[in-house]
């Protein structure tokens, strides 16, 4: 992979399709890890049964959101060219952590802010997400052609902001995609673990798609605690 690819500096048509490539490639690779880790532990928190159908469906809405997902590379390019945004080709180890790092929060706070405006004022678009009721890892990009729009903007919205490390802004899908397909695997992965543990994340979504409403955090629950939108969990999480 050239350096001008990972720096967006290479022309739009070989960005667009190696974007569209990484998309693809890390979410049916996340999502099928997913899959069959929930299938092997076999622990649903939701009974409710899913249909082939409703897999069917999460498939075909996941890519068209990787296709907007793919294009939206065009935002970040042309804001390198015009100079509104720069990639860093040189940081060291502790700038590319601490870059990761940032993202990770950063992809939290827009996504919990973008989720409370969907729920606020977008329901019908948002609607479409919330056709998994019980999530599967498929549904990890299940959403509107607005949704998507509004999610997409988290890379280009930071970009404005500083300018990180090309590693870094490649390590955000792995880890939004990661995170995204478990949260939805509709798995108690890890039944031990208290309403307060960072690894309750699978159940804290779920059970925004059981409830619909409450629990609008992507993987840290701070978030739904400070602005008290958090849902107790309830171990009979049945619908
Ligand atoms: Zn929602
Ligand atoms: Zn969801």
């Amino acid at each position: 992979m050239s350096l001008d690819i990972l720096t967006l500096a290479a022309p739009l048509e070989n960005l667009l399709l190696w974007a569209f490539g990484y998309f693809l490639a890390i979410y049916l690779s996340f999502a099928l890890l997913a899959w069959i880790i929930a299938s092997l532990a076999d622990r649903p928190i939701c009974q409710r049964s899913v249909t082939l159908g409703q897999i069917r469906g999460e498939l075909l809405r996941s890519l068209r959101s990787i296709l907007l997902f793919g294009a939206g590379i065009a935002v970040p390019w042309a804001m390198v060219q015009v100079g509104l945004a720069g990639v860093d080709a040189g940081a060291d180890v502790q700038k590319v952590v601490l870059d990761c790092a940032l993202l990770v929060f950063w992809n939290d706070l827009h996504f919990y802010a973008v989720h409370r405006l969907l729920h606020a004022w977008l329901a019908r678009a948002h609607a479409v997400h919330h056709k998994s009721v019980a999530a599967t890892p498929f549904a990890a990009y299940s959403m509107s052609v607005s949704e998507a729009v509004l999610l997409g903007s988290v890379m280009p919205l930071a970009m404005l902001l500083r300018e990180f490390a090309w590693q870094a802004l490649l390590f955000l899908p792995i880890w939004s995609i990661f995170i995204n397909t478990l949260s939805h695997s509709n798995c108690d992965l890890f039944p031990r673990v208290g309403q307060r543990s960072i690894l309750g994340f699978i159940r804290h979504h779920q059970s925004h798609h059981t409830h619909y409403r409450g629990n609008y955090g992507f993987f840290f629950c701070h978030l739904d605690r400070i602005f008290g939108t958090e849902r107790p969990f309830d171990r009979q999480e049945t619908s």
